[in-house]
This record gives C-alpha cells, structure tokens and sequence, in this order.
C-alpha cells in the first residue's frame, strides 16, 4: 500500500507534482482516489479523475466522512460526476464501510500466480498406494464417457492428464495411467510413490485419496495427507473396497471410528466406495464439485469478524499476563481460503491457538475438506 502525500498543497498539479503522482498510478493494481465527503468538488479534482480514467487502472473513488449518510443517495449524487464509477462512502473516523471497501479493495486484486480459478477447470487427482483401486475407479467413473475425453501428457512419462467435460462443468484428471494402458507389471510397488504423488499434488484442487479398506491408513498415507493440506489443497478420503467388509454392522463400527483413524485430517470428509460393485463412485464427482466450491469461497470481513469475535469469546488466550486482542480480520485469498488476522500480541498466537481459529472458522462457515491458511500481523 502507497500512501501518496496526495496534492492541493499550492493547488496546481504543477509538472513535478503530476510526474510524482503518474509513478505512483503506474506501479499500482488498484487506486483509492479519496475524496472529502463535506466538501465541494473542486476543478483540480476533476483534473485529476482525468488522469485516472486515462491510467487505465481500476480506481475506488472513496468519499471519506460519510458518517450518518452511508446509504443517503443524495449526498453521493454529485461524486458520480467524476467519471469514476459509483462513489464509495466511507467514514475513517468513525470506523463504517471499512470492511465492506477492504472486501472490494480485495475481489479487485490481481489473482495471485498459484491460483488457477480463472481458467474454470477443476483440477483433481485419485492419489493413494498402488492397488488401491485408483484406476478401477476411474474407470467406473468414466469409462461410459470416453468419447469425450482427451489425453495431455501429465507429469510423468506413463501418466496422462485427462480433461473431461461433464454435466456442463470442466474437469482435468491430473496425472492418471490413461484410459487405455495395458496390463502393468507390478512390482515392489508395495509402497506408495511419494515423489510421483507430490508432484501431482501441487498440480490439483482437490485430492481424491484413495484407502484400500484391507490395508486401512498408514504412515504413509498420513505423509500424503499432511502434504496435501500443506499445500493447501483440498481432499475427499474415499475408502475403496468396501465389498471385503464381512458386514455392513462392521462398517458402521469402523465408520465410528474413521475420525480417530484420520486425525488430525478429520476436516476431509470421507465415503466408503467399492469399484467392482459400482457403489457410491457417482458420489465422487458431486464431493469434488462441493469441495471445489467451497475452497474458493469468500467471507465478507464483517462476517469473518462476527465469527472471530464468538471465537472469542468462548475463551480467552494469554500469555505473560497479556490477553490476545484480534483487532480484525479479513480474508485475502481463496485456494486454500486464507486469513489475515491483526492482533496486539502475536506470540499469543503459536500453532495451538491458530489451529484453534482455524477450527472455528471452518465449522463457523461450514468449510469442509479445505485447509485454512492464517497469517499474523501485529497492530500497535
Ligand atoms: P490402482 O493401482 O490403485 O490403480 O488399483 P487398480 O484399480 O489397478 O486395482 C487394483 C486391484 O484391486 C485390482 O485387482 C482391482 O480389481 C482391485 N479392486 C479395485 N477396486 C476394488 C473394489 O472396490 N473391491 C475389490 N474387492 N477389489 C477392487
């Protein structure tokens, strides 16, 4: 954020003066033209939205000391005039619309590189050991719709990315062996390929973990899913291979207990599927959907400050004595959803206590299957 030193002093743009305010339009996404809402707008100020319109960048024209005529049309009427879009009334000093410009400031920022939500794919992988039953259950998944898929080559030389259109929404199935590979050789492939995995991983949105249930959750799967939420990504835990189970009283016992198994994971929603029989595999695609949506979702500020504020005051964090404050918070990013919190004492917030908001937030929001990214910044 450039806070510019603003102009009027001699109330001329004088050449020096112009060139000073240009650098600084030029290496900005976004300009917040701030204008004094108890005031008469003067011929410098429309002046000076030429210039702005003229950048080309996206501008906010903010009219500050708007306290007590927020929603009053007739006091905004005359800002209209600049040729900058509709005026946003603010008031600094007595605190209103922050948050509502701080949303807008945000849904107009460049998105970030990692992000791919604009090109409208949703990017999802079947990880998971070998034998687990990841390409039966693609297979099932697909196997009807061949004709409209095509193969790119994915990250390896034996896998291929499918892209896949269906029910209208566009998919990529990152890093699959293909539709038709020949029979494998399998050999030693007891453990799962954790490099090949990871590598796939940060190519996705949302992980599809595949468990073979007569192996159950192992060491390495955990690695898989600590990576897959330190990433960032999403995951939907599907427990294949259902059909082994003697009986479906033994499966209700074991999905009591799926929960523990999975911790600290157990934010990743999980199903039980078998490829052979075709059971629940239709459930897969509406999961990946939801959790696609969800990951991308954003929470106005005054919504994400109500709910910290609950937070809260359930219990109180401290530390020598001092007492955390969390001034505000506000959502900066999406994919994984990520937060900003602005506090008096950031040592108050060690992993326990974020993990705590994150915790909350989820529930609070019903963000299933993300992780939640939480950034600290201290504010005198
Ligand atoms: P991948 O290595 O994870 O792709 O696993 P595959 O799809 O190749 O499956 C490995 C083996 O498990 C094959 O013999 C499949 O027939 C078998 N399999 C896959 N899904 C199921 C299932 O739901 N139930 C049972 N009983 N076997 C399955």
């Amino acid at each position: 954020m450039i806070d510019s030193a603003g102009w009027g002093l001699n109330d001329d743009l004088s050449h020096l003066v112009q060139e000073k305010i240009q650098e600084v339009i030029n290496i900005s996404d976004i300009i917040l033209f701030v204008l004094d809402g108890r005031s008469e707008l003067t011929a410098l100020d429309y002046e000076f939205a030429d210039i702005l319109r003229k950048s080309g960048k996206k501008v906010i024209l903010v009219v500050n000391k708007m306290e007590g005529r927020i929603d009053k049309e007739e006091y905004l009427a005359p800002f209209t005039t600049l040729g900058l879009g509709e005026p946003f009334p603010i008031s600094a000093l007595h605190k209103q619309n922050l948050y509502e410009l701080l949303d807008l400031i945000i849904s107009l920022l460049p998105p970030t590189e990692e992000s791919h939500t604009e090109d409208e794919f949703i990017r999802f992988a079947f990880v998971g050991r070998p034998n687990s039953g990841k390409s039966s259950l693609l297979n099932a998944l697909i196997g009807k719709d061949r004709s409209i898929v095509s193969e790119i080559p994915g990250t390896t030389r034996d896998a291929v990315d499918l892209v896949w259109e269906f029910n209208g929404k566009k998919y990529i199935i990152v890093d699959t062996p293909g539709l038709r590979r020949p029979a494998r050789v399998e050999e030693g492939l007891e453990e799962l390929s954790v490099r090949k995995t990871l590598q796939t991983i940060r190519k996705i949105d949302v992980a599809v973990m595949v468990i073979d249930l007569s192996v159950g959750v192992r060491e390495q799967e955990k690695r898989i899913l600590h990576y897959i939420e330190d990433k960032g990504k999403s995951c939907l835990i599907v427990f294949n291979k259902t059909d082994l189970f003697p009986s479906l009283k033994e499966r209700r016992e074991f999905e009591k207990i799926v929960p523990q198994i999975l911790q600290p994971f157990d934010y990743f929603p999980f199903i039980f599927t078998s490829a052979i029989r075709n059971y629940n595999v239709k459930k897969i695609l509406p999961w990946v959907d939801k959790l696609f949506e969800l990951r991308n979702m954003r929470i106005p500020t005054s919504q994400v400050n109500r709910a910290i504020e609950e937070a809260l005051s359930k219990t109180n964090f401290s530390k020598k004595g001092k007492i955390l404050k969390v001034y505000y918070a506000t959502q900066v990013d999406v994919a994984p959803p990520t937060f900003v919190f602005f506090v008096n004492e950031p040592e108050i917030m060690n992993k326990n206590v974020v993990k705590y908001f994150e915790k909350f937030l989820r529930s609070y929001f019903g963000w299933i299957g993300t992780p939640i990214k939480i950034e600290v910044r201290k504010r005198e």
